[in-house]
């Protein structure tokens, strides 16, 4: 197949289809590194609300070096994902340390700092600097993978190797990042995981799935892993002017560094009731009435938390953690998983939506 004639079909039905989206009025390499971080794994409807947020905080990677970690995990909360932000932040420190502020335009310089993969390199270059590099996400795996019938895992393996090496023999030298926005942009509005909208597709003349009447059978699921169900207790301590305790998360692993009640994984065995009273304890508070007040439920990627909440009168002030009050939260990394416990334990009004993990 000539690529030109894919060029021809889809470049034009990206100038009259693509949706207006913030992050495709700009050129500035910083702005694309943000909108496209936060994208991965992340809805658009989802990124819409966080994104003009951070850079207006943000505005420039100089302002992002300088920022707090606490900023940044605040203006985080509730996107998920949260090792993005912290590379995000790491990597923009190593710009303006290493690179005076001028976000790398050589792919190996930009590849070597925290976060940047291959994906992010070619959409960071292509789309602020036209520079001809390909890219590989979800949505142009699953678009390569039914125009050229690509079988087995598109997220790994010889599956994926193919998947870039189609990328890069289609990328074009004129327009290379409207291209790749214009794939980006077919998977998710038009050659969608379920009911494709072959009849509007642009590249239908040349989809070998398409014509194989097979569009269903690309891409093949991949393998999932399995996910670990971990049952937790949650302990809401209060004070008599409302505040109630949060403690921070450890630095490293899931959540890192983020705010959430105290909270404690059940032993083998152990009830939910036990497993409170021994966090208590541990607080210094082993003498308040605790009252189971409700569960909550929360999915990752490869994990299922299912949290019981307990809730009770502080009348000590424990050694750890801080004392805070719904107000205090906006300006806190507080992730969703953190949020939806807060709202069993009845100090978060609102119940808020989970951030997606499905990608764009
Ligand atoms: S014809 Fe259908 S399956 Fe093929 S690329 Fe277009 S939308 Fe996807």
């Amino acid at each position: 197949m000539d690529p030109a004639l894919l060029h021809a079909a889809l470049l034009p039905w990206f100038d009259a289809a693509a949706r207006p989206l913030p992050w495709r009025t700009t050129r500035d390499p910083y702005r694309v590194w943000v909108s496209e971080v936060m994208l991965q794994q992340t809805q658009v409807d989802t990124v819409l609300r966080y994104y003009e947020r951070f850079l207006a905080r943000f505005p420039t990677v100089e302002a992002l070096a300088a920022a707090d970690d606490e900023d940044v995990r605040a203006l985080w909360s509730g996107l998920g994902f949260y090792r993005r932000a912290r590379n995000l932040h790491a990597a923009a420190r190593r710009v303006v340390a290493e690179h005076g502020g001028v976000v790398p335009r050589d792919p190996a310089a930009l590849g070597a700092l925290p976060g940047l993969g291959r994906y992010t390199v070619g959409a960071v270059l292509s789309i602020a600097h036209d520079d001809a590099l390909p890219l590989v996400d979800g949505n142009v795996a699953r678009v390569l993978a039914r125009l050229f019938r690509v079988p087995g895992d598109p997220t790994a393996g010889p599956a994926l190797r193919r998947l870039w090496s189609l990328a890069e023999r289609l990328v074009p030298r004129r327009r290379p990042g409207d291209w790749n926005q214009a794939l980006m942009e077919l998977g998710a509005t038009v050659c969608r995981p379920t009911s494709p909208r072959c009849e509007a597709c642009p590249l239908a003349a040349w989809c070998e799935a398409r014509a194989a009447g097979e569009v269903e059978r690309f891409p093949e699921p991949r393998r999932r892993a399995k996910v670990v169900a971990q049952r937790r207790a949650a302990v809401c301590l209060v004070r008599p002017d409302g505040a109630f305790l949060l403690a921070r998360r450890p630095d490293d692993g899931l959540l890192a560094g983020l705010w959430e009640l105290p909270a404690v994984d059940l032993a083998p065995r152990e009830r939910p009731a036990t497993a409170a009273r021994r966090l208590a304890r541990s607080l210094g508070a082993g003498d308040a009435r605790l009252v189971r007040v409700g569960q909550a439920e929360h999915q990752f990627t490869h994990r299922h938390w299912t949290v019981d909440v307990f809730r009770g009168d502080a009348s000590v002030t424990p050694g750890a953690g801080r004392w805070v009050t719904p107000g205090d939260l906006e300006a806190l990394g507080v992730p969703t998983a953190s949020r939806k416990v807060l709202a069993e334990a009845g100090v978060l009004a609102i119940r808020p939506a989970a951030a997606s993990a499905r990608p764009r």
